[in-house]
């Protein structure tokens, strides 16, 4: 039989392992443990040669569920799963290195990212190093002096830039390092990273695989050789994704490809409508044929994605006028959920650096980020542009 297509994936794919009762939705197990009369029957789920779950800490059917979704939607020979996409970071990077490793970063990781690499790896030990993301020579030259780990991020937060993963994962393969990406920006829908040749990929499900802002959780995707390690490493540590989450997540990424084939259309109809208004210093979305990694991201991407971001002139002062004036966003630091949410990049993605660090990652202090919901597109366009005529016309807008 023909393997189903993506739509039908993200419907089907992992639930049916799962079902009790003849029920034709996944139940949440809220059991803590789960029990055995048999002696031996428990003693052979323990040790891993009979299928069965133990304690929730380890596997949880739900959990499970969610734990193959992912892994067929993202084309992976396994995936497990953590509390938050943070968590799915942090443990990938605890099981991956150890003191005195290397890794090879960009300057561009997600902000809770950069903090793992500037604060708590180099107190490990750990040899952080982190290139500028726009320049794919320097960071295959320092691929090339040898790394443990080289992550990768594509599209970014918050400035949607591009790398080329298949080229840098030649080069991390090359030099015998494990390659990992976070996918979070992309999904599954828009850019499968195994396919381009990496190790590991990262979800902060949270995002636009949960879709509606409502459960924390995150994944990790790859062999099932290095995604038993990570997951034995989060069964000690703890990070573990939680039933009723889980069940929230696998109902969100029900629609997934819905969801992002409309968040990629309006983000698009966005980006190009914010060109026109004089305010709008800069707006920064793949998409967009002028944006640096547009050639990149039309070979590697199949959607541009439901993030971009838009510099406005006035800095801040302009930013806490227009962001309160919008109707149909939300203020906070989320993104990819079904509603458009907006917030600028200092107090969102990159609230855990100074104002000095934001500008040497080339984020403006007038940065809005703009998650593209699912929203009639006409509406958002129309309450962006009463945002900008209602601002007030004493702002100090230098051009
Ligand atoms: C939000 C986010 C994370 C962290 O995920 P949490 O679920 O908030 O811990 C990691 N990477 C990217 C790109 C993100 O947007």
């Amino acid at each position: 039989m023909k393997e189903a297509k993506f739509a039908t994936k993200s419907i089907w794919a992992g639930e049916k392992d799962q079902l009790a009762f003849g029920a034709t939705q996944v139940p949440v197990v809220h059991s803590v443990s789960f029990g055995y009369d048999d002696m031996d029957e428990w003693y052979e789920v323990a040790i891993g040669n009979k299928k069965g779950h133990i304690y929730g800490r380890n596997t949880n059917p739900t959990v499970e569920a969610f734990e193959e979704k992912i892994r067929i939607l993202e084309g992976a020979e396994a995936a497990t799963s953590f509390s938050t996409g943070m968590a799915a970071i942090s443990n990938t990077l605890g099981t991956l290195l150890h003191p005195g490793d290397r890794i090879v970063s960009i300057k561009d990781t997600y902000g809770g990212t950069n903090k793992i690499f500037t604060e708590f790896l180099p107190q490990l030990n750990v040899d952080v190093m982190l290139c500028d993301t726009g320049d794919h020579d320097v960071i295959e030259q320092e691929i090339e002096k040898g790394c443990k780990v080289l992550y990768l991020e594509s599209p970014t937060n918050p400035t949607v830039k591009i790398t080329d993963i298949k080229r840098m994962a030649q080069a991390g393969k090359a030099v015998g390092a494990t390659v990992v990406v976070d996918n979070t920006f992309a999904t599954p829908v828009n850019q499968n990273p195994i396919e381009l040749g990496v190790d590991l990929v990262i979800h902060s499900a949270t995002k636009f695989l949960g879709g509606h802002a409502d459960a924390l959780g995150g994944a990790v995707c790859g062999s099932k050789e290095l995604v038993e390690k990570i997951y034995h490493y989060r069964e000690i540590n703890g990070a573990t994704l939680d039933p009723m989450a889980a069940y929230l997540l696998l109902r969100g990424m029900k629609t997934l490809h819905l969801r992002i084939e409309k968040q990629n259309q309006n983000a698009q109809e966005i980006a190009e409508f914010l060109k026109q208004f004089d305010i709008v210093e800069d707006v920064f979305y793949p998409g967009l044929t002028e944006h640096k990694g547009h050639e990149t991201a039309k070979q590697q991407m199949r959607g541009f994605g439901g993030m971009l971001s838009f510099a406005v002139k006035g800095g801040v002062d302009t930013v806490r006028h227009l962001l309160p004036k919008l109707r149909y966003a939300n203020r906070a630091a989320n993104l990819g959920s079904v509603e458009t949410v907006v917030g600028p990049a200092r107090t969102t993605s990159h609230v855990e650096c100074t104002p000095a660090e934001r500008a040497a990652m080339g984020i403006p202090e007038g940065l809005i980020r703009y998650s593209a919901g699912i929203e009639d597109i006409e509406d958002l366009k129309q309450d962006l542009e009463q945002a900008f005529q209602a601002l007030p016309q004493d702002l100090a807008v230098q051009s």
